[in-house]
């Protein structure tokens, strides 16, 4: 059984400065059993740092309109049926299955704040400049406020397609960006500037090996990385390779847009 005191220690042993802040991505079932579950990890973490932030995205309140712009990965009209489906995003709705327990356990933690993005929401403790970075405008904002701020990526148990941050570095990089659509109670909102598709993003991991803190905790991995570090690499490699980091799928609507969008430049 994995407890507090493995994860504690663990994580000092990435010899990061606690008054570092970071954003961590995690997956509480790559630690086995884990003595107190989601609380324990969460613990540790804010144990061992001072700023924490987890993506708290909400991906039930989108909506696929009926038009909108060409090449967006977005089949326009085929929402009749899910579109029923969606949730109003409200500030207190829980955090999406798929971004984990740990992240959702974080954004109930007395103290901590989200941002207000309906579909891109952020959350953290002690993290209120950074979530007040984040603009329907500009979605990845608290990724730019985190580095400008020497922060860190700490990926527990997840590998980078689990990594926001790329996505911060292929917009900076000039990557196309997509719009999604949310439902709010003020009406159906246009959400500018949202990115594609990570399921290509674990190649980058060769990339950053030089830069990569690696310890293991029970079964589970942690890798910590710094930001700018990460956000330079992949600026760099999408600078001699536009096409890098895409996934191989050959129907992925997000990555085929940014391949035609490269070939029409
Ligand atoms: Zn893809």
């Amino acid at each position: 059984m994995t407890t507090f005191r493995d994860f504690y220690n663990g994580l000092r042993q990435l010899e990061i400065p606690p008054s570092h802040p970071l954003i961590a991505h995690a997956s509480l079932s790559a630690f086995g059993d884990v003595h107190g579950g989601a609380e324990t990890v969460l613990g540790a973490l804010l144990g061992a740092f001072h700023t924490v932030v987890m993506p708290s995205f909400t991906y039930k309140t989108m909506l696929i309109p009926e038009t909108g712009p060409e090449h967006n990965a977005c089949t326009y009209g085929s929402g009749k049926d899910t579109n029923r489906m969606a949730e109003f995003f409200r500030p207190d709705m829980p955090v999406d299955r798929l971004i984990g327990k740990i992240a959702e356990t974080l954004r109930t933690r007395a103290g901590a704040q989200r941002s207000s993005h309906p579909i891109l929401s952020f959350t953290g403790i002690n993290a209120g400049a950074i979530l007040g970075a984040q603009t329907l405008k500009d979605p990845l904002g608290p990724i730019r406020a985190l580095s400008e701020a020497d922060g860190w990526v700490l990926l527990l148990g997840v590998d980078h397609t689990a990594n926001t941050s790329i996505h911060y570095a292929e917009k900076e990089a000039g990557r196309k960006q997509f719009i999604y659509w949310a439902l709010t109670p003020a009406g159906v909102v246009e959400c500018m500037g949202c990115p594609g598709c990570s399921a290509g993003f674990q190649v980058v991991s060769t990339r950053l090996d030089h830069v990569t803190r690696t310890v293991q905790i029970g079964p589970g991995i942690v890798q910590a990385l710094p930001l700018k570090d990460l956000i330079n690499t992949v600026q760099q490699w999408l600078k001699e390779d536009p096409l890098a980091l895409l996934c191989e799928k050959p129907d992925c609507g997000y990555c085929n847009a940014v391949r035609t969008a490269m070939s029409v430049r």
